[in-house]
């Protein structure tokens, strides 16, 4: 027998499982016996497969036909050597793979779906895998179903199947049995399956089947987990470095023609060609960027910053506007009933009166008409129930004794939330909502006296601007209404009218105090901060100055005026809109499109069912990790695990940072191959000895260079980057002003290298080629303190950067090493070094840096 044919007394009994929840000690064992829930991924690649996959690379193959070449030149040592530096390599990158691919695990491991069961008869929020049969959950709007049941208590489900069954619309669900016995999947409207999105209402659900069991493990397959890692700028990255590739190649073969010419031998000649080839390309380009990004990605993460995608952090960097929710991002979401208007009375929170049969209505729609507890749920509705408690109402014993009879959920359209109880035998129906969207549909009033008395002008012009002037001081009002029916019906839309205005309720929800800088922060960098929200547009205008996003001259626009104005208006007006208040999520997606037109890169924040449109919309959908439905959290492409405003700005500060740090990265590595490629220019076009040998270029390239480039990739944010306009994303990161820099800074360098050349060339030509070496590696060491940051090294602290120091310091002593191990000496063509010899090399490596700190000493004072 189908699930969907049982009663809900069977199932219970079937899956050993009542209303009240599986006990922890049931849940272990069904655990171990059905697994997670979760689907099983495919199969990642074992450290092995890494490190052979490093020799797929085309420079490798290139080294090895060096290293072949070396062998039948009689160069034996050389190839042993070359063949420990591919090694060698391959461990680095492969190390490199392993730490990337762990940053990317833990970041996939604190956006895992949670869920709301019932279990020992406690409401819990657990992870969605270790849910198990039995189990008896709670799905209500904007909540991925996280495993396949059954219905046992429905309120309005609406749940889209769309990924199970291709049907696009949302389905009606319900609890009740069906009797025929065999149905496609789209037809049982008593189960859901996983998945799925709950689009609106709310429902429990015991849990039939989990992880590989439910419907969609069946036709899911593996789950391929792998993130797409390649970024844009790698990609961009990529055409280039194929260009420069060709470009080294044409130079290289030039150069090995020259050598040829001036009588050397074809074999040396073309193992210094390929050499010097292998040296200039920058193939380490690529994965230096991936391992910079996840490093990156895990330190934001540790700052609440959940980024899905690698390619996230470098869009970050160029975001314009950030549109931003107001509720609990911008302000605390800690939300506390100051003042309450009831019988024509303004009065404080703590003056209500326990015998006024009115106040206690009040009091007890606080309570049924919510979904809140004392400490879980939506926090105006927590404020409301902690209002009640405050006048020794139990939340838990009113609603025990009374039974909700129908609802109509909260949406952020409607604005409302209705539900009906039986009461004394009367049919009460309760409402409480956004005064603008209540107003029209009350025809009386409690009066002073407590009589209820018809609506009039005078009465709707007194409440109106009691609102306004609550909105003024930033209150959120809530406005409540309430009326008797003959039967009990299932409430429908339809049936919010003819209402009772009983009173209204201001809560205090206070910015946060993080808030402030953030926007200050935000300005100083050249980004928009606009307030998007639900509330009323007093309310909305008052905090939104608070915190400095309105300014006097901005404007406030209303969802209903969004509504009238076309598309090329809202365009015309976008950047003088600072708030939009009263609005819907639809709004949203106008919003970013206006932007967008206008050539801006927005973020867009979201936390609702509705909002996963506008999320996909933006360049950067943020969604909001504590407060958030899942379905705004699949949406996103920034999770933040506080749900905090000035999260969204470190994360921009931090992708402007990378950005910067990976253009210094490449600058870094180009400029250093450009000295080398200028030194070699100038000796062979001068008919000079050879300069460097193959061994050497590829010990710096592949050795003392990597290091240095990772550090000077990793230096810490430095806000002095909020000083720079939005990068545009459009902008190639090799423009001219770069690339001459580059080339002036190998320019630099070339001259000290060639410099300590002749000098030793004043002994012999093998000495001149070690003082070249010595001089090249040291120099392009040092230069790696040129790449941290934008300012000289002291104004950026010296210190700042641990993994420079230590990278500087390992290639120091490796050089050190070479130098002074006589064994080696034959394999990298070098000779011994007196000490005045080794004061030369320091002094002259250093001297460009000294320059480049002085320049920009003065360029960024
Ligand atoms: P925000 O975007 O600021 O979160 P919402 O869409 O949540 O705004 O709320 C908009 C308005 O709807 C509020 O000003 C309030 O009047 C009303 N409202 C908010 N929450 C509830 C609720 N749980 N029940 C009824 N009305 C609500
Ligand atoms: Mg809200």
């Amino acid at each position: 027998m189908k699930h969907f044919t049982k009663s809900k007394e069977k199932l219970f009994e079937e899956f050993g499982t009542n209303l009240k929840g599986l006990s922890n000690s049931e849940v272990e064992i069904r655990l171990k016996k059905h697994g997670k829930n979760s689907l099983v991924e495919k199969k990642k690649d074992g450290i092995l497969k890494i490190f052979f996959g490093q020799f797929k690379d085309s420079l490798v193959i290139i080294l090895i036909i060096a290293s072949i070449i070396s062998f039948f030149s009689g160069n034996e040592e050389s190839t042993v050597v070359i063949i420990l530096v591919i090694v060698l390599n391959a461990v680095i990158g492969t190390v490199q793979s392993v730490k990337a691919q762990k940053s990317l695990d833990s970041l996939k491991k604190m956006s895992s779906p949670k869920c709301k069961v019932i279990r020992n008869g406690e409401n819990l929020e657990i992870d969605s895998s270790n849910i198990v049969p039995g189990d008896i959950i709670i799905i209500e709007a904007g909540d991925v179903v996280p495993a396949d049941g059954r219905i046992i208590e429905n309120f309005s489900l609406l749940v889209n199947e769309n990924s199970l069954t291709a049907e696009s619309n949302s389905i009606e669900k319900s609890d009740m049995i069906l009797d025929y016995h065999d149905s496609a999947l789209g037809d049982q409207i008593n189960m859901v399956f996983s998945g799925s999105l709950v689009n609106y209402g709310r429902a429990k659900v015991l849990v039939t089947e989990t992880g590989m069991k439910t419907e969609l493990g069946k036709i899911a397959g593996l789950l391929d987990n792998t993130i797409e890692s390649e970024t844009p700028l790698q990609k961009a990255l990529n055409i280039f470095g194929k260009r420069l590739t060709i470009g080294i190649i044409v130079l290289c073969t030039f150069i090995f023609g020259v050598y040829v010419f001036h009588g050397n031998t074809i074999l040396d000649s073309l193992l210094l060609a390929v050499a010097l080839a292998v040296a200039a390309i920058p193939e380490s380009l690529s994965p230096i960027i991936t391992i910079i990004l996840s490093l990156e990605t895990e330190k934001l993460s540790k700052e609440n910053a959940i980024v899905k995608e690698l390619k996230s952090i470098e869009a970050l960097g160029s975001i314009s506007v950030i549109c931003s929710d107001k509720t609990g991002t911008l302000t605390q979401n800690k939300m506390t009933v100051e003042k309450v208007y009831i019988n024509e009375e303004l009065i404080d929170k703590k003056d209500l009166n326990k015998n006024n049969n009115y106040h206690q209505l009040l009091l007890n729609s606080c309570i049924l008409c919510s979904d809140a507890t004392d400490t879980i749920g939506d926090p105006t509705e927590t404020a409301l129930i902690h209002l009640a408690q405050n006048y020794d109402y139990s939340f838990k014993d009113i609603r025990n004794i009374n039974q909700r009879l129908s609802e109509i959920p909260f949406d952020s359209v409607r604005k409302l939330m209705t539900a009906s109880y039986s009461i004394d035998n009367k049919i009460t129906i309760f409402t409480k909502g956004a005064f603008d969207s209540l107003v029209s549909r009350f025809t009386h009033y409690v009066d002073k006296n407590g009589n209820i008395v018809e609506v009039n002008e005078e009465f709707l012009v007194e409440i109106e601007s009691i609102n306004d002037s609550l909105a003024e001081d930033g209150l959120r009002v809530l406005t409540f209404a309430f009326k008797y029916a003959d039967e009990n019906e299932a409430l429908t839309i339809y049936d919010e009218n003819g209402y009772i205005f009983l009173g209204m309720i201001a809560m205090i929800d206070p910015p946060r105090e993080e808030s402030k800088l953030a926007v200050q922060e935000c300005i100083r960098g050249g980004i928009k901060p606009v307030m998007i929200t639900g509330d009323h547009k007093v309310t909305a205008r008052t905090i939104a100055k608070n915190i400095g996003i309105y300014k006097d001259g901005d404007m406030v626009l209303e969802g209903v005026e969004l509504e009238k104005m076309s598309d090329e208006e809202l365009e015309k007006n976008v950047d003088k809109i600072s708030v939009y208040a009263r609005v819907s999520p639809e709004h949203k997606i106008r919003i970013v499109s206006a932007w967008q037109k206008l050539g801006k890169i927005c973020a867009m924040t979201g936390d609702g069912v509705n909002d996963a449109p506008a999320l996909k919309k933006a360049n950067i959908g943020i969604a909001m990790g504590i407060t958030g439905t899942e379905v705004s959290k699949n949406a996103a492409s920034l999770i933040l695990a506080d749900d905090n405003f000035s999260t969204i700005v470190k994360a921009i500060i931090t992708g402007r940072n990378v950005y910067r740090n990976i253009k210094n990265a490449i600058g870094f590595l180009l400029s250093g191959n450009a000295s080398a490629i200028l030194a070699v220019m100038y000796t062979s076009f001068s008919n000079l000895p050879i300069i460097f040998s193959p061994v050497q270029l590829l010990f710096i390239n592949l050795l003392t260079d990597s290091l240095p480039s990772i550090a000077v990739g990793v230096e810490p944010k430095n806000l002095d980057i909020l000083d720079e306009k939005p990068r545009d994303p459009n902008e190639a990161i090799l423009t001219k002003k770069f690339t001459s820099k580059l080339v002036f800074e190998g320019l630099l360098l070339a001259i000290f290298i060639i410099v300590a050349f002749y000098i030793g060339l004043q002994e012999n030509a093998l000495k001149a080629s070690t003082m070249a070496f010595a001089t090249l590696c040291l120099a392009r060491l040092f230069h790696g303190i040129n790449y941290r940051g934008q300012k000289n090294v002291f104004a950026i602290g010296f210190f700042k950067n641990k993994f420079a120091i230590f990278a500087f310091l390992i290639g120091f002593i490796l050089l050190n090493t070479v130098l002074l191990t006589p064994a080696l000496y034959k394999t990298f063509g070098i000779t011994k070094l007196e000490p005045i010899n080794f004061i030369q090399i320091y002094v002259l490596s250093i001297i460009p840096t000294i320059l480049i700190q002085i320049y920009k000493a003065i360029r960024y004072r």
